[in-house]
């Protein structure tokens, strides 16, 4: 017998009553956060770097590059996140990552399409949606990659394909412990155009979980623009 996943969606609901990811309150179906934790959020709101979103106290009202963006080359042409990688979506961001709690995509999925609001993305067409990948030494690992899951709710809401037009080929250790020069070096060469990829005049869209530095978005819009991709703008579920 065959049911439609709605019909076991709702048939879970009655025996597994929906609650908060995080304080297990109820809530309703097909919600993850209670109101409580959502207001917990911390949501970017301008002034913010126009490159790479990075928010700033008080009162900018011309668009202004940080002083990160302006002392390094950044490949991507802007990389947006409406959430703040803090407390609970961070927690959350984590959970879906390394706890295997893959149900958290499309949580994590709705920051990421929020982020198309943003006036930077929302007026531009794109013609690929394309995810940071994972090494596939990482991915066997892991189970899944992230970043795909995350472009398929963008693709599904933008009705276009996911094109996985990147591969990882280093398998690099952990980004955490490097400062910015050393994640830039660690990154060099672990990305490349997969073999009959062809980015050419594209508009690219690429996306990933979260922005720490915006090293592994730069390198990945370096590889699409040195094959040809005109465009490259990045969207994130949230950023450090
Ligand atoms: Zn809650
Ligand atoms: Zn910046």
């Amino acid at each position: 017998m065959f049911a439609a996943p709605e019909f076991i969606h709702g048939l879970a609901s009655l025996i597994y009553p929906p609650t908060c990811t995080i304080c297990s309150a109820s809530v309703g179906s097909r919600e993850y956060l209670c109101a409580d934790c959502e207001t917990k959020l911390s949501r970017i709101v301008a002034p913010f770097c126009a490159k790479c979103s990075e928010p700033f106290d008080g009162a900018i009202t011309t668009t202004f590059c940080c002083a990160n963006c302006a002392h390094r080359k950044l490949y991507f042409d802007a990389a947006v996140s409406a959430y703040r990688s803090r407390g609970i979506a961070r927690h959350v961001i984590l959970n879906f990552k390394y706890g295997r709690q893959i149900h958290l995509r499309h949580l994590v999925g709705r920051w990421l399409i929020a982020a198309l609001d943003d006036s930077r993305l929302r007026e531009r067409r794109f013609d690929a949606i394309v995810p940071v990948p994972l090494h596939p030494a990482r991915q066997r690992q892991r189970g899944f990659n992230q970043a795909a899951l995350l472009a398929e709710r963008i693709a599904s809401r933008l009705g276009m394909p996911v094109r996985p037009m990147l591969q990882r080929v280093r398998f690099t250790t952990t980004q955490t412990a490097f400062d910015r020069s050393e994640r830039i070096q660690n990154l060099r060469h672990a990305f490349r155009l997969r073999g009959n990829a062809d980015v050419r005049g594209l508009e690219v869209l690429l996306i990933d979980d979260v922005l720490t530095t915006g090293s592994t978005l730069s390198e990945c819009a370096r590889v699409l623009k040195e094959n040809g991709a005109c465009s490259v703008y990045a969207a994130t579920a949230a950023r450090a």
